[in-house]
């Protein structure tokens, strides 16, 4: 509610004219309550949780060559049924959980001092508030997400949300209750520590859900402006975190890419992004080409160096075929990188006698992922 009767009292009290904004501001709001406004944001949840992950869901139906290439994890597609019961859980999540809280937290919003009057904020302050708000965020989502993956709280909350290995916009705010209550506390955070404007809270809750679904959309897109802004994570970044699954100890962030390096749990994944380009670099410049029976594979050693398992592949199909046969490998590195293992990268030639013991050894490797499942 704006303490002002007209638009003349309100230019008359800023000792100016009202922009265009402003007044559109004051048509709007003048004669509604801050709660209402405060509420408005359950309606931009609504949209945004319904419509922004529409053009991924539209993509993963198509299943078109030209955007296949972007699907990081190509072997797994959902059908129109499986998005859509997703969504509907989100829903029930939503008018349960997210909207009710919305509803009972305004006191909060008043004790931290959300203002809804005139004038609006700039530009560059709804700039750098929004900027102060992601890194608040990132930083405190990061230490509640690494503790969610200790034994307790990954069986009893966390759980949920990784059901999705391969994740899904819709999946995005997929999670148990406990999850969603407790990772509420870094999105008021900021805006409670440099509060600003409704606008520009309004603003907070839309983009970070819009970011939220982006890194979970399972596309790595090279044209997205997000490529732009320096250390953020993106979809690669976090997809990887829900491939690896339960046990990953690696990519907790939930926006940019500074904790896990400065705390060391990106190095599993830095480790076999290495790897693949490494591998798809040599198969692309035909090294092995001209060798009469070369297999590629990864050994896996314990600490002293014993090979304790290996992922292989030989010749046949391997070079036919690109990314799912290097997917197929990948799985078993980042099984092992993430257990701690020593990976060791070998490319063998099967004359020297190297392969029956790579693919024996494949067996070792099958033991410790059905002892994990
Ligand atoms: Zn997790
Ligand atoms: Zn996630």
């Amino acid at each position: 509610m704006l303490p002002y009767a007209s638009l003349e009292d309100a230019a008359s009290a800023l000792g100016r004219n009202l922009t265009l904004a402003e007044t559109l501001w004051y048509k709007y709001s003048a004669d509604k309550s801050d709660y209402y406004l405060y509420c408005h944001n359950i309606l931009f949840l609504f949209v945004v949780f319904s419509v922004v992950p529409l053009p991924m869901v539209f993509i993963e139906c198509l299943r078109s060559n030209n955007f296949d290439k972007y699907k990081i994890q190509p072997k797994v597609r959902m059908s129109l049924s499986d998005m859509f019961r997703c969504y509907k859980d989100v829903m029930r999540m939503f008018f349960l959980i997210v909207g009710p809280l919305q509803l009972v937290s305004y006191p909060s919003i008043q004790l931290i001092g959300i203002r809804t009057g005139l004038p609006l904020p700039s530009g560059w302050e709804m700039f750098f508030q929004l900027l102060v708000y992601f890194l608040i965020e990132d930083y405190t989502n990061y230490w509640v997400h690494r503790f969610l993956h200790n034994k307790w709280g990954y069986e009893k909350i966390h759980r949920v949300h990784h059901e999705y290995s391969a994740p899904i916009g819709f999946a995005a705010p997929y999670a148990h209750w406990a999850e969603i209550l407790i990772l509420g506390i870094p999105s008021f955070l900021g805006p409670a520590m440099v509060p600003g404007h409704m606008i520009t809270f309004w603003s907070w809750i839309a983009l970070r859900q819009i970011e939220a679904i982006e890194t979970h959309s399972g596309y790595d897109f090279p044209w997205s402006p997000t490529k732009y802004i320096p250390f953020y994570g993106g979809a690669e970044y976090h997809d990887y975190h829900h491939y690896v699954g339960g046990q990953s100890q690696s990519n907790f962030a939930s926006v940019f890419t500074y904790c896990d390096f400065l705390y060391g749990t990106d190095k599993g994944y830095r480790y076999q992004k290495k790897l693949l380009s490494k591998m798809k670099e040599e198969l692309r410049s035909g090294v092995w080409k001209d060798l009469p029976f070369v297999g590629v594979g990864a050994t896996i050693c314990n600490g002293s160096g014993a090979v304790v398992a290996a992922v292989f592949r030989h010749s046949t199909g391997f070079f036919s075929t690109n990314s799912r046969e290097l997917l197929a490998l990948r799985d078993g590195l980042l099984l092992a990188l993430e257990l701690g293992l020593k990976v060791k990268w070998v490319k063998c030639n099967a004359s020297m006698g190297v392969a029956g013991l790579v693919v024996s050894d494949i067996r070792a490797l099958c033991k410790v992922i059905i002892k994990l499942n």
